[in-house]
């Protein structure tokens, strides 16, 4: 399980009728949601414990308000701190040393006591905080706040960690996000999904039983795109990968994908969500798979008969699944499943599958044209590299899918494994090199000695692996050893254990000569 780091937001309103939010948008280079509209904050650092907050007569500490304020000033140029008067500052003398806070040559309290300047508890709003599901790499514990723009002041965003920040209402860029115009940060989607129409001071209350709801263990509303429900699910899969996205598309007519979970508890999650969905009458069309492997099939059969919904799959995904799961419709590339309306009402919209075999023979992706969304499975995974592991499994026809892929006009790639990516081609361009270093790697190894068996190549080309891991490793090189042989680079010769997978001794083949 990876870390949780402290970090707080702020949802500033300014106006009172129709109060608007100040919604930032992140670069395109930050790790976490680059390129994503949120709201202002950032993590706690070590300083935040620092800082005075005042809430009666003598200071206390709230390292997370003293962030969201450190945050907000450095991120906007807003400053929610007061004068010992109760007044907040008008003038620019402090906002001269915002660079130098960005630059962490000044630190906050210092900032704050220079200019006579103190934090109140009572100008944060707590709303709750929110954590980010175990399935991401990288997970916050994220208290957000609801603030008031103080009067005279006003937002200015510099570039850097943000590129633009402006004023909107809930209702305003949750339309600009259904029309496909931007892309919204999950738990802003949610936040501004409970604010529309309500005035932000009752983000607490809207909040709690979404909080109380995910503390009993249900699955939280992810969204990375209208209508496209991300679940995370626990299921039986190797290390890194221990949960498997199934994505629920449409809204009038539903399709699932990849329902991976294996356990009865795990399952139970996802039905309660599917029967809370359900419950606003969209037509449940059917459980979709884009391959048959244990980790993305666990709960198909069981949806399937719960809800009485077929399941489709590729041909030879059928055949592989035969006596485990029942599949009713084999689809193949350029088949369709409708969806109904777009979210936006704009007309009608589809997934349209894809055959891209390599990691598994029957692999499907699905492209949606609309937002241009792939559902990529796993022919890409956000967490490791794909594992290969023959006969199924096919380097030569793994790599030509993924070239493939990479001319799909995909703005974000959806995978099986891991967080959603709005850099798809980068992300595919960096698998390719790291195949392309594999496999020179790997004939290099190939070309030392030998003859060698496929234990003996990986110990060598995965030098720092724990012992663990191995096995799949040498799965890697089986794969990277059956391409090299097609290429007529690498031969087998002799056999050493017929009964396993390392049954042979493997040489590198110079060009165009012929193995003894
Ligand atoms: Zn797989």
């Amino acid at each position: 399980m990876s870390a949780i780091t402290q970090a707080a937001s702020v949802l500033l309103t300014r106006g009172s009728n129709l109060p608007e939010l100040l919604v930032v948008r992140r670069a395109e280079s930050l790790r976490f949601f680059g390129g994503y509209h949120a709201f202002p904050g950032g993590k706690v650092v070590a300083e935040d414990e620092d800082v005075p907050v005042w809430s009666g007569p003598t200071p206390g500490r709230d390292a997370r308000i003293a962030c969201a304020a450190r945050e907000l000033f450095e991120e906007t140029g807003v400053l929610l701190a007061r004068r010992l008067d109760g007044s907040f500052p008008l003038d620019t003398n402090p906002w001269k040393e915002r660079p130098r806070l960005l630059d962490d040559t000044l630190r906050f309290d210092d900032f704050l006591s220079t200019h006579r300047l103190r934090l109140h508890a009572a100008d944060f709003l707590l709303a709750g905080s929110l954590i980010t599901p175990e399935f991401s790499a990288v997970r916050f514990d994220t208290a957000f706040y609801v603030a008031t723009l103080p009067p005279g002041q006003q937002a200015d965003i510099w570039p850097g960690e943000l590129d633009a920040g402006f004023w909107t209402t809930p209702d305003a860029l949750l339309a600009r996000w259904t029309r496909g115009e931007c892309l919204v940060s999950p738990p802003t989607v949610s936040l501004l999904e409970l604010l529309r129409g309500r005035p932000a001071t009752d983000l607490p209350s809207l909040l709690a039983p979404v909080i109380r709801a995910l503390a009993a263990d249900a699955i939280p509303p992810i969204y990375f795109a209208p209508a496209v429900q991300m679940i995370p699910l626990k299921t039986i899969g190797l290390p890194q990968s221990t949960y498997t996205n199934a994505y629920l598309v449409g809204s009038e007519k539903l399709y699932l994908l990849d329902p991976g979970a294996h356990e009865e508890r795990e399952q139970g999650r996802l039905f309660d969500l599917l029967d809370a969905r359900l419950r606003e009458a969209p037509a449940f069309e059917a459980v979709v798979l884009t391959h048959h492997h244990p980790d993305h099939i666990g709960a198909a059969a069981a949806v399937a008969s719960r809800y009485r919904v077929p399941v489709f799959a590729h041909r030879r995904t059928v055949e592989l699944l035969k006596g485990r799961v029942q599949v009713d419709r084999t689809l193949d590339a350029g088949d369709r499943l409708e969806l109904g309306t777009a979210p936006d009402g704009s007309g009608p919209w589809h997934l349209e599958a894809a055959w891209t075999p390599g990691h598994a023979g029957g692999h499907l992706v699905f492209y949606e044209a609309h937002y241009r969304l792939l559902f990529a499975g796993d022919m890409v995974s956000m967490l490791s590299s794909v594992v290969i592991v023959p006969p199924d499994g096919d380097l030569t026809l793994y790599l030509e899918s993924l070239r493939r892929l990479r001319g799909f006009d995909c703005r974000m790639l959806l995978p099986g494994h891991g967080a959603p990516t709005v850099r798809p081609k980068q992300v595919i361009d960096d698998a390719l090199a790291h195949r392309a270093k594999r496999e020179e790697q790997l004939l290099a190894a190939l070309r030392e000695g030998g003859p060698h068996t496929i234990a003996d190549l990986a110990s060598r080309l995965y030098r720092d692996l724990p012992a663990g891991l191995m096995p799949l490793a040498a799965l890697q090189v089986w794969a990277g050893l059956e391409k090299l042989l097609r290429e007529g680079k690498a031969a087998r010769v002799g056999t050493v254990d017929p009964d396993t997978t390392d049954r042979h001794l493997w040489v590198a083949v110079a060009c165009g000569e012929r193995p003894a």
